[in-house]
């Protein structure tokens, strides 16, 4: 299995970010792609991948890229720090990149300029993009459309959206990258409807760890891996790892017709592919 998002730079990690990589390992998660926000955060993580390189060998990759929450803190020169940090064999993608207008933490211009900006760069560093969106479907399909010919793969991470945006990216030729959102019955409602759309070769998964803890998973399982500060109050324990990955393909597995032995495998051998691990 590969878990295609890991914010591994959250502070909640930082304790016992051996101890998360050991149990990913023991799990069967073989690979993680350790997702770059910012600058400082796509250097966090792909220090990280260099940190543990040794113990964890081949294990740990990164994005880089600037989220359109922080794209107001885009400059001329952000563009030039990408292309060194995706000189680094870890880092494997660009991104998260994308378009957000669900809380407009930086304005809908300011992102279309970062969003652009990079999408350019991917396409002159032949480097797949990694896509972040939340109800922007329409804005961010058009912008796509006008890049993608030049751009050698993109994924829609942490797809939400409605049908009509997943078939958008699909015929875009794009790929739709599930989360544990799928395992919440209120919440991914919708997701879980639309699942089955998604041709197998285009669908991988990722846990967004710290973040969406499966709704699926045995909580006593959640508490054994509460991360040291927040053992003491019980209550706290809602910490999202990638040894929790088989629990997402589990939760999408129950609305496909495919068995998780067939999914965990078909999404291990796109991500493969996609980040060009081999
Ligand atoms: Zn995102």
């Amino acid at each position: 299995m590969i878990d295609i998002g890991v914010n591994l730079s959250n502070p909640r990690f930082a304790k016992d970010t051996q101890a998360v990589l050991t149990r990913a390992q023991q799990a069967g998660v073989e690979k993680l792609i350790l997702t770059g926000t910012s600058i400082a955060e796509s250097r966090a993580v792909s220090d990280l991948c260099a940190e543990y390189a040794s113990q964890f060998n081949n294990m740990l990759f990164s994005t880089a890229g600037i989220h359109p929450h922080d794209a107001k803190e885009f400059t001329r020169s952000s563009i030039n720090d990408l292309r060194e940090l995706a000189a680094q064999r870890q880092v494997v993608a660009l991104g998260e990149m994308g378009l957000d207008f669900n809380r407009n933490f930086s304005t809908p211009k300011a992102q279309e300029k970062a969003f652009e900006a990079q999408l350019e760069l991917a396409a002159e560093l032949r480097l797949p993009v990694f896509l972040h969106e939340r109800d922007a479907a329409d804005r961010q399909l058009q912008i796509l459309k006008s890049y993608r010919d030049h751009l050698v793969d993109g994924v829609s991470h942490c797809f939400t959206g409605s049908k009509q945006a997943l078939f958008g990216y699909l015929d875009l030729n794009l790929h739709i990258g599930v989360t544990g959102w799928i395992s919440d019955d209120k919440r991914g409602e919708s997701l879980q409807s639309l699942v089955h759309n998604i041709p197998l070769n285009r669908l991988m998964v990722e846990t967004d760890a710290p973040y969406l803890l499966p709704k699926n998973m045995p909580k006593a399982t959640a508490e054994k891996t509460a991360p040291p500060e927040n053992t003491k109050s019980a209550k706290k324990v809602s910490r999202n790892e990638p040894a929790f990955l088989p629990f997402v393909i589990a939760a999408i597995a129950a609305h496909r017709s495919e068995t998780k032995q067939e999914i965990a495998a078909a999404t291990t051998a796109n991500a493969l592919r996609f980040f060009r691990l081999n």
